[in-house]
């Protein structure tokens, strides 16, 4: 499905994460809003990944015990560390 951001920038996106996307943050990745929330804020926003809109998770290097980083949680590639954490609404542009 598309959504457009308030500057006219369609976004194309798969339909079942319809619910849960609400805009995209700085870099253009989209950005979900999770069904609850942090102690203190209204919502928990994080950001998905671009090779398969699913959510980052840490891992192993595999080569010993040491944390390795942030991979996809779909396909277990290697993604920058932004997508293990989340997104404050500032550095969210939301649909229009
Ligand atoms: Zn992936």
């Amino acid at each position: 499905m598309t959504r457009t951001l308030p500057d006219g920038t369609e976004v194309t996106f798969p339909a079942h994460l319809a619910d849960a996307v609400v805009g995209v943050d700085e870099d253009g990745d989209l950005v979900a809003s999770a069904d609850w929330a942090v102690p203190g804020e209204t919502e928990f926003l994080y950001p998905l990944t671009p090779c398969c809109h699913a959510t980052g998770k840490g891992m192993d290097s595999g080569l010993d015990d040491d944390f390795g980083g942030v991979g996809c949680r779909n396909c277990y590639q290697w993604v920058d560390p932004k997508y293990g954490g989340f997104v404050t609404p500032e550095q969210v542009t939301r649909w229009l």
